[in-house]
C-alpha cells in the first residue's frame, strides 16, 4: 500500500508518517530526511543538494527523482510506504505516477493534512529534532517538549533546530513554494479520488498523533 502525505510545512507530516509506519509496518519514506542524513554524512548528494535546502528551495529534479526512484525499489519497501515530502510538485506526481505503474504499484490514499497559518509558523520555530540520524525524533519545545530540554527521550542524542527552520527566510520561501508548487496537487489527488483531508490544529483540538491513530486503525482493518 502506498500512501502519501501532504500539507504544508508544520502541519504535522512526519509525526503522521512515521506513527503509520510504525502501526502498519512499512516504511516512511521521507526526501528531505533522506538528503539530511546526506548532508551529515558530506555525501556528493548532500553538498549538491544542501545549497537548495539551506535557502528553503526545492532540490532539482534530476537529484530527487532517481533518489526516490532508488529508494522506493529497496527490498523493505516492496509491501509499501509512506510517502513523506515527495511528490512537492505537478512533475514530480506525475514522474511517480510513471515509476509506480513500472512496479505495478499505484498511490492508494493521500492524506492532505491542513493547519492555520498562524499555528504553522509557531511549530517551525519550536520544533526540534533528534540530530541521531538513525532516530530522528521531532519535538516542539511548546506542545510536546522532550523530558530533558535539548536531549531526545528515545535515544538521548542531542536535539537542535534544523538549519532551515531558524531562517525566517527559508521558512516564508517554504511556505510560498508549497502554496505556488505543491497546493495544486490537492485537487490532482481529488480528481483521482483518492484524497482524505484532515485538519490538525489546537482550534479543534487535534493533533498529529489522533489523526495516525484514527487512519491506522480504519486501514488495518
Ligand atoms: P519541510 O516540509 O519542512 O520543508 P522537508 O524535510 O520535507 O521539510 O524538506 C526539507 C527540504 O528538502 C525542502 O525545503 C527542499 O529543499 C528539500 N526537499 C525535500 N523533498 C523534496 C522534493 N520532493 N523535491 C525537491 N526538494 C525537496
Ligand atoms: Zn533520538
Amino acid at each position: 500500500m502506498i500512501i502519501m502525505m501532504l500539507g504544508a510545512q508544520g502541519t504535522g507530516k512526519g509525526t503522521v508518517a512515521g506513527m503509520l509506519s510504525q502501526e502498519l509496518g512499512i516504511p516512511q519514506v521521507s526526501t528531505g530526511d533522506i538528503f539530511r542524513k546526506n548532508i551529515a554524512e558530506q555525501t556528493e548528494l548532500g553538498i549538491e543538494a544542501n545549497k537548495y535546502m539551506s535557502k528553503g528551495e526545492l532540490v532539482p529534479d534530476e537529484i530527487t527523482v532517481p533518489m526516490l526512484e532508488d529508494r522506493l525499489n529497496c527490498e523493505d519497501a516492496q509491501k509499501g510506504a509512506i510517502l513523506d515530502g515527495f511528490p512537492r510538485t505537478t512533475v514530480q506526481a506525475e514522474k511517480l505516477d510513471e515509476m509506480l505503474e513500472k512496479m505495478g504499484k499505484k498511490v492508494d490514499l493521500v492524506v492532505n493534512l491542513i493547519t492555520p497559518k498562524d499555528e504553522i509558523i509557531d511549530r517551525m520555530l519550536t520544533r526540534r529534532v533528534c540530530t541521531n540520524q538513525d532516530c530522528k525524533t521531532t519535538y516542539n519545545t511548546k506542545l510536546h517538549p522532550s523530558k530533558v530540554p535539548g536531549i531526545c527521550d528515545k535515544c538521548g542524542a542531542p536535539l537542535k533546530q534544523r538549519e532551515d527552520d531558524s531562517d525566517p527566510e527559508a521558512i516564508r520561501k517554504r511556505l510560498e513554494i508549497y502554496e505556488e508548487k505543491t497546493s495544486p496537487l490537492v485537487e490532482y489527488y481529488k480528481a483521482k479520488g483518492i484524497l482524505q483531508t484532515e485538519e490538525v490544529s489546537l482550534r479543534v483540538n487535534r493533533m498529529g498523533p489522533d489523526v495516525a491513530k484514527d487512519l491506522s486503525e480504519k486501514l488495518k482493518k
